[in-house]
């Protein structure tokens, strides 16, 4: 076989036991195949000037999109394509560093996402952590106990919407009303690499209002065959340099960024049918996490999910599961997330293995090598 062919088939196994983690596997972007013949580099601001190898026309239908989501404009914000959701949230710390008139702090829950740490570590900026509820949501009290100790400070806050283990949301109107009442200077930015796609349907999320940046990720919700992950910020924070070798400004982390990562992001929207279509396929997501999680219980596995999520919490799965089965763990926790990947036979095959692991077939086991020629 070719090393593709050997690829695919690791790849095409796998997904039969994808059954956690938040990215989804349902898109086609065939339509999009004569473009990898083809050279594409988004380099400097999408919104400044046009530019003979991007696609800077999807990429700011993409952000215009979100914004109409995020019931924000071009007037007061700004936004671009970044490689993943990490650079998004480092791009919002780092601008936020720059605009604080004092030595910044970086504030997030146990339940936020790993990158914060290294987001901090990068910055040269202090890292604390606020205690979250068990369901994963950022206890409020803890957030204000731990401000009110230092005062001679900027707190960014990166929020959660939707954890990557319980998909809690972290309450931003209480965090901002804490921040207010101490009275220190403070950022919010909204963490909704995988949540952020679908809530803004549901309920309202307004960018300016409790936060002032928030990020999405284009390959979890929507689903694309690389990553990506969409920034959207206030323009008062924004600001970049001119540079003439680029004829652009110099406005983004990086320096060539992907041009083939906002086509897909677009065409996987519009495949979906845009705001009525992404409604659909969320409210199809979450009567299955429903149907799955009775199913779950009818078993006596212990689980549960919160409100809006469409992943469900596993307590205390057996270690065997994690040789077969391919979702996240996060201290006792381990999470399913039924999106449309996660079938009704690979449930039923998962409890039968939950319920009697040592019957366990690694035949079937999640496959990590292939094999590919030397160079
Ligand atoms: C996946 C995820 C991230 C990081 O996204 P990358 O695109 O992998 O950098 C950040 N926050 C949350 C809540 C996530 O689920």
């Amino acid at each position: 076989m070719s090393d593709i062919a050997n690829l695919l088939s690791k790849l095409s196994h796998n997904k039969q036991v994808y059954v956690g983690y938040p990215t989804s596997t349902d898109f086609n972007h065939t339509n999009c195949a004569e473009l990898l013949n083809q050279h594409l580099n988004n380099i400097g601001d999408p919104f400044k000037s046009v530019s003979c190898y991007s696609s800077f026309s999807h990429e700011k239908a993409v952000i215009e999109f979100f914004m109409r989501l995020y019931r924000t404009n071009l007037d007061r914000s700004w936004g671009y394509v970044a490689s993943c959701s990490t650079e998004a949230i480092l791009y919002a710390c780092w601008r936020y560093r720059e605009s604080a008139s004092k030595k910044v702090v970086l504030l997030s829950s146990e339940y936020s996402h790993y990158c914060s740490e290294k987001i901090a570590n990068v910055l040269g900026i202090h890292h604390q952590v606020v205690r979250s509820h068990l369901n994963g949501c950022i206890n409020i009290d803890a957030l204000k106990q731990m401000v009110t100790l230092d005062t001679d400070c900027a707190y960014i806050l990166v929020a959660t919407m939707g954890s990557t283990i319980t998909s809690s949301l972290d309450d931003v109107a209480a965090a901002k009303a804490v921040f207010e009442q101490v009275q220190v200077e403070h950022f919010i930015h909204l963490d909704g690499a995988f949540d952020g796609a679908f809530l803004p349907l549901v309920d309202e999320y307004q960018l300016g209002r409790n936060f002032t940046s928030v990020n999405v990720s284009g390959h979890k919700f929507l689903g694309a065959p690389v990553p990506s992950g969409l920034l959207l910020m206030e323009r008062r924070f924004v600001s970049g340099e001119y540079v003439q070798y680029i004829n652009n400004d110099d406005v983004t982390i990086g320096g060539s960024r992907n041009g083939l990562a906002p086509v897909l992001m677009y065409n996987t929207i519009k495949a979906l049918g845009a705001e009525a279509g992404m409604l659909a396929k969320y409210q199809a997501c979450l009567d299955k996490a429903e149907l799955f999680l009775g199913i779950l219980e009818q078993h006596s596995i212990k689980c549960w999910k919160n409100d809006k999520a469409i992943t469900i919490v596993l307590e205390e799965v057996p270690q065997a599961i994690f040789q077969k089965w391919h979702f996240p763990q996060y201290r006792h926790r381990s999470t399913l997330t039924c999106l449309p990947k996660f079938t009704h036979a690979m449930l039923d095959a998962l409890i039968t293995d939950i319920l009697n692991p040592a019957a366990i077939s690694m035949s079937d086991a999640k496959r990590f090598d292939y094999q590919v020629e030397p160079l």
